[in-house]
């Protein structure tokens, strides 16, 4: 029986990680967490039992205890609850399935706690793989991919000795704006935005994936999770999204993950690694997709992609200042109260001018984020 926790088990991955639970008789939850959704985790305590649960503040926490005051289960809130819910002594893996950089401190603490982490918060990778991936290695803690395009890269370096990755070959939808220019960007709506042609995520990666900047963050994450240069790390448009990515290797030879797009699949290679399963993912059928196609992305339209790649070359905290103002950018775009061709021009506009430092420890890394977010409030708010 593998033990398994949480972190965002009400958000598009948390709830798919659950699917997989439900379906296998060897995984057991043992705790969860959410923000604000206590309606659903509610309903997730009473079918899987866990006997830790944390929420976003002590108000929901209190309501939520209210609601399930006839079972014996913990819950916590805030900072200490997500920390607690990524140490819990029972788990063996935790899924960190919450969104932002929020999740970076309970992850840090669930390596120090020695549990497998099945990846999916980029962000944190994002901000802090100096200090995360040097940790895990320490401490032998697998750091399992769960996105599906570093999970395909992981796929595709099994059984291979060495680092002899030549380039990373890293494949992108393009999203609902593919083929469009930024003067065609200028009046979409959240709605538009929110169309994802082959993926049904959350709203904030939604977002992430129709600007690009998504795969910024994805560049740095492989960046960090396979020890490559960002310049080793191409990407490529691929609409159909069946190639998941892809690792051309010192000889010549290309590798790589092909699927309908399903996140069950490498969720679930992540919770079983480095066993494969029959799951619910339908099979590929290469006669009914016909073609696979790959287009240089578009850097003039989708300049936050090119900002990733600049932001690497700056090093020290500009990482953190893309992802953070990334995030306030999308939660500003998604109040409405600025236009989806801003959310770009807001990340620019950081990089240029929260000051640079090197960034190394967790505390600097918060430092930056506030700093970031100061500067965002003045200019843009
Ligand atoms: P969702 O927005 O669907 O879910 C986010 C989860 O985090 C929810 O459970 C949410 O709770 C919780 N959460 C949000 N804010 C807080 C808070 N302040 N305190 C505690 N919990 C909080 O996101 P996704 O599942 O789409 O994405 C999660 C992560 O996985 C992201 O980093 C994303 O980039 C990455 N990822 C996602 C993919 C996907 O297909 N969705 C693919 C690859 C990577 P509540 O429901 O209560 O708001």
């Amino acid at each position: 029986m593998k033990n398994v926790a949480i972190l965002g088990s009400t958000g598009s991955i948390g709830t798919q990680t659950l699917n997989i639970v439900r379906r296998s008789r060897d995984l057991n939850v043992v705790a969860l967490s959410c923000g604000k959704n206590i309606e659903l985790l509610e309903r997730q305590i009473r079918e899987f039992e866990p006997r830790l649960v944390s929420v976003e503040t002590e108000e929901l926490a209190n309501d939520l205890k209210n609601r399930i005051k006839d079972l014996n289960v913990k819950v916590s809130f805030g900072l200490d609850g997500l920390c607690e819910v990524a140490t819990i002594k029972e788990s063996e893996i935790l899924v960190t399935a919450i969104v932002g950089m929020l999740g970076l401190i309970p992850t840090i603490e669930a390596i120090k706690a020695g549990k497998k982490i099945a990846l999916a918060n980029k962000e944190t990778l994002v901000t802090a793989g100096h200090i995360i991936m040097p940790l895990a290695r320490e401490l032998k803690v697998p750091i399992l991919p769960v996105d599906s395009e570093h999970s395909a890269i992981f796929q595709s370096i099994q059984g291979i000795s060495g680092n002899k990755i030549e380039k990373i070959l890293l494949t992108a939808s393009g999203g609902p704006f593919r083929g469009k220019t930024l003067k065609d960007l200028k009046n979409v709506s959240v709605k538009d935005a929110l169309k994802h042609p082959n993926w049904t995520m959350g709203k904030k990666i939604t977002i992430d994936s129709a600007t690009m900047v998504n795969k910024g963050l994805e560049v740095m994450e492989a960046k960090w999770l396979f020890d490559v240069n960002v310049d080793n790390v191409e990407v490529l448009v691929h609409p159909q999204s069946i190639l998941h990515s892809a690792v051309q290797f010192e000889d010549g030879a290309v590798i790589g993950q092909l699927g309908v797009p399903d996140m069950e699949l490498p969720i679930q290679y992540a919770l079983f690694y480095p066993e494969r399963r029959k799951g619910s993912v339908e099979n590929l059928d290469l006669f009914k997709i016909s073609e696979l196609t790959f287009e240089k992305p578009d850097l003039k339209t989708f300049y936050g992609l090119r900002l990733a790649y600049q932001a690497m070359y700056m090093g020290g905290n500009a990482a953190t200042v893309y992802n953070a103002a990334n995030e306030a950018a999308v939660n500003l775009f998604l109040n409405e109260k600025i236009r989806f061709i801003e959310i770009p021009e807001i990340i620019q506009g950081a990089l240029e001018n929260v000051k640079a430092n090197k960034a190394l420890t967790i505390d600097e890394i918060l430092d930056t984020k506030n700093e970031t977010e100061e500067y965002i409030k003045l200019r843009w708010m």
